[in-house]
């Protein structure tokens, strides 16, 4: 190896379109089709061959071709409208600062492993990089000062190719980043600038570049540097790749490297949000900063908290990253000296003792004083599991909220539908995309139109499959008779099922398989064909996955199933595009409670592809009935793993059977009218809540700006709030021993009236705890036998001073019918607490 310096070198632009440039550097050229179009249309196949890459497109383009462009009236007339376009975009005024003008320069930075903007900077795995990378773009469009942090991996996530023994092949690019719409961040002297990270008997040195999202800016490091040793240069080499030790010094690079690129960069954050469990690192880092200036650790920590939002993404354990003592040890050594604490002090943030080892989302969760699951549904599956961390609270109070996820509307919505669209509902349909009762209007469009909109898209997609799946016969050296025959796979006509999602075990890609004859009966019905597609990656280290893929490759090439199973390969954002564009019916058969949210559904959705689901994850919030299939019943999910597998079959093949198929096939003048009446339906439902839009203004609201406004109460005055903080749940722990309901009296009687009140009073023991620092509460709940749920709490009135740090309480609660569980508890109380349960101690009557 020797050492070298790059440098690009472009073709000149004609100066007449010569802002291509500058485009292609946004990735708000990735959501605008007619951007797109613009280098399109200068060289279509090259267009192809860069894979939608317009800094690499513009390196590799013939001079003469610009100039053609260049010379063409109506190129240079689409030229300037994106232009326009686009200017409107970037000076516009936004949501944010028009409803919000307060935090208008309050930055908020949002760390997560993996960001999925586009196919061009293949930087993700899946639908948590397709998360992230739909999150920076609506953060975006609403105009939040946002920037993203992210690493940048020289050999990306893989790329899946399917050898001709029908075994998945891991193929790592080597991304040329001078080639991607990323840019070096340089400081003054034009020199790259880096920042550096400690990790065992070394320092690594990162390097940032910046891809510029619309208006919202992401960072992303990067270790392969020559100044580095050849290992510490592979840090951001895979996504995912590697073993304990390289993934913890990634995530140490993410979190620690990522805060320091940010104060490098001139950039503090009024907030942090932490992406699913792999930066969380980010908070030692901070705590180690405000240490250095002489905050006192304790105090430091309650003002990270104070700004921390953390959403854990899946209750899968894989998904959940741990290390052994000694790795954590090894690697934190450097930030427990610098923050003075003793390792184990440290250690003791992740510390999951139950497991015996050093947890991120524990960490994660022990550092953020916000934290969220993605649907409603894993919200209360998220509090489950992590109730064994607040065993005293019950179970619905543990501090975990949910915002359900959503996905880029103008990312995922095909153009042409985008057409329709601008023709019947008008051409500002874009900034209505959260507005529920504009979306009703919906029905105005004409069943020929959605009909006429959806078949072109599907036969779009179809002759894209033609043509993924011939180029894979091709490379692998197929006879030009399976090569000539691959061009006619699929009949346009039949009802198309997509499935495609990563090949994690839970989501159960082979369900559809357990009865072969079933399932072959299903797709070779003469008058109702059905036929499905499949793609997805299985992760290099899931064998399991990996042996899935052969089994539907292998069905894919036998009788009776040839033709009507398909495979396509290297599933990413821009096979994901074509199919969500253009299948009839989107599947998805997740073990429930396992898919945390999904969001191909939604995409695949708001082009009224009609998903068919397990009502898991945002399906059970999106479904009425109307808008799409669920398989199964919400009542029967409770059941063992393999109970559930037969349910879930017995139901699947039903849907198909009974309600999929026969609604596809029923025509009137060639128009399936009631399946149209369902696309419409998923349209109008899914744009308006499962859009990003709500989402961001959603985590904006309910986390964002109380984050800000709390981070920023507890920094003023050297600390204060914090401090004080600190010092009220020390003084409560130390003395929540002298806590007790001593006697409790009502009038409680097996036989009440509903209207009646129930009056309850209660002799509470404080000891030394003032009354004002507590709330004493009736609490009434669904009897559930060992316990109670759905709680109403009614706060209890202090009405005498005992004595002796004794007090009088009383309260009453109208009651309406049904039966209760009713008791008295005692829980601390604080100013600066969000949550109710920020200190989770609960003392609950014992007996009266
Ligand atoms: C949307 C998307 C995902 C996530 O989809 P799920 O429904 O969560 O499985 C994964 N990969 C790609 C390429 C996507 O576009």
């Amino acid at each position: 190896m020797f050492y070298f310096r790059t440098i690009t070198v472009n073709p000149p632009l004609p100066e007449r379109i010569e802002r291509l440039r500058e485009l292609s550097y946004n990735l708000w050229f990735s959501w605008n089709s007619q951007a797109w179009e613009l280098y399109k249309g200068i060289n279509p196949g090259l267009w192809e061959r860069v894979n939608h890459n317009p800094v690499k497109f513009l390196l590799r383009v013939r001079r003469e071709e610009l100039e053609r462009a260049a010379a063409d009236k109506n190129y240079l007339k689409n030229y300037e409208a994106v232009m326009a376009s686009y200017d409107r975009y970037m000076s516009g005024e936004k949501w944010y600062s028009q409803v919000h003008p307060r935090y208008k320069d309050k930055t908020i930075a949002y760390f997560s492993a993996e960001f999925g903007l586009h196919e061009s900077c293949p930087i993700y795995s899946g639908g948590l990089g397709v998360l992230a990378g739909d999150h920076t773009k609506s953060a975006s469009d609403l105009g939040l000062p946002f920037v993203g942090v992210g690493l940048l991996y020289r050999h990306g996530y893989f790329r899946q190719i399917i050898n001709p023994d029908g075994y998945q092949e891991n193929h790592y690019p080597d991304l040329n980043f001078n080639e991607m719409p990323i840019t070096p961040e340089v400081g003054e002297n034009g020199l790259d600038f880096t920042v550096s990270v400690e990790l065992p008997g070394r320092t690594v040195y990162i390097k940032m570049w910046k891809a510029q999202v619309g208006l919202a800016k992401l960072i992303l490091l990067d270790t392969d540097l020559p100044e580095n040793m050849e290992e510490d240069r592979k840090i951001t080499g895979q996504l995912y790749g590697g073993g304990r030790e390289m993934r913890i010094a990634q995530e140490i690079v993410l979190g620690v490297g990522g805060v320091r690129a940010l104060k490098a960069l001139d950039i503090t954050p009024a907030i942090w949000h932490i992406n699913e469990g792999h930066s969380a690192f980010l908070t030692l880092e901070r705590l180690r900063e405000m240490v250095s200036n002489g905050v006192p650790a304790a105090t430091a920590r309650e003002a990270i908290r104070a700004n921390t939002i953390f959403t854990t993404h899946t209750p899968v354990p894989a998904g959940h990253d741990v290390f052994d003592r000694h790795l954590a040890e090894i690697h934190l050594a450097e930030l427990c000296h610098d923050t003075g604490m003793d390792c184990d002090t440290l250690l003791e943030l992740g510390w999951d003792a139950e497991q015996n080892e050093f947890n991120m989302t524990v960490l994660a969760i022990r550092m953020a004083g916000f934290c969220n699951g993605v649907s409603i549904l894993h919200g209360e599956v998220t509090r489950q599991m992590m109730h064994r961390f607040y065993p005293t609270i019950p179970v619905e109070e543990v501090p975990v909220t949910s915002v359900t996820n959503g996905v880029h509307t103008c990312s995922w919505i095909a153009e042409p539908w985008k057409n329709v669209f601008s023709k019947y509902l008008g051409e500002d349909w874009i900034e209505k995309v959260t507005d529920t009762a504009f979306w009703q209007r919906i029905s105005e469009i004409p069943d020929q139109i959605i009909w006429d909109t959806h078949v072109q898209l599907k036969n779009q997609a179809i002759a894209y499959i033609r043509d993924r799946i011939q180029e894979k016969y091709r490379r692998n050296h197929e006879t030009d008779a399976v090569i000539t025959d691959a061009g006619e796979v699929l009949q346009p006509d039949a009802l198309t099922i997509g499935f495609a999602r990563r090949f994690a075990t839970y989501k159960r890609a082979a369900l559809i398989f357990s009865d072969p004859e079933r399932l072959a009966t299903i797709l070779n019905d003469l008058e109702r064909p059905v036929q499905i597609v499949f793609a997805g990656k299985a992760h290099p280290k899931d064998v399991a996955g990996q042996e899935l893929i052969k089994k539907i490759i292998d069905y894919s090439h036998e009788e009776p199933f040839r033709g009507k199973i398909l495979f396509l390969e290297n599933y990413d954002i821009n096979v994901a595009r074509h199919l969500v564009h253009g299948v009839d019916v989107w599947m998805n058969t997740p073990r429930w409670p396992m898919e945390a949210s999904g969001t191909s559904g939604m995409k695949a959705g708001m082009n009224g592809v009609l998903h068919c689901s397990v009502l898991d994850g945002w399906w059970p919030e999106a479904y009425n009935g109307q808008n799409g299939f669920a398989i199964g019943n919400p009542g029967d999910m409770q059941l063992n793993e393999h109970q559930q597998d037969r349910n879930d079959l017995y139901y699947l093949y039903k849907v198909l059977e009974e309600k999929v198929i026969p609604l596809y096939y029923e025509r009137k003048n060639n128009i399936p009218v009631h399946w149209v009446a369902r696309m419409r339906n998923s349209i109008r439902t899914i744009i308006p809540h499962f859009s990003t839009a709500r989402m961001v203004m959603e985590y904006a609201e309910r986390l964002y700006l109380p984050a800000i406004d709390r981070g920023i109460a507890f920094m003023e005055s050297n600390y204060a709030a914090a401090e004080q903080t600190c010092r009220f749940k020390r003084f409560i722990q130390e003395n929540w021993h002298h806590v007790r309901v001593e006697h409790t009296q009502s009038n409680g009687r097996w036989d009440m009236k509903a209207g009646e009140e129930l009056v309850v009073e209660s002799v509470v023991r404080l000891g030394p705890i003032n009354p004002s620092e507590v709330a004493v509460e009736i609490t009434l709940g669904n009897d559930k036998g060992p316990y109670i749920s759905n709680l109403n709490t009614i706060v209890m009135e202090l009405k005498e001073k005992l004595g002796e740090g004794s007090y009088r309480f009383a309260g009453k609660v109208p009651l309406s019918q049904g039966t209760y569980g009713y008791t008295v508890r005692v829980r601390p109380v604080h100013e600066y607490m969000t949550f109710k349960f920020e200190i989770p101690l609960v003392r609950w009557a014992e007996n009266f």
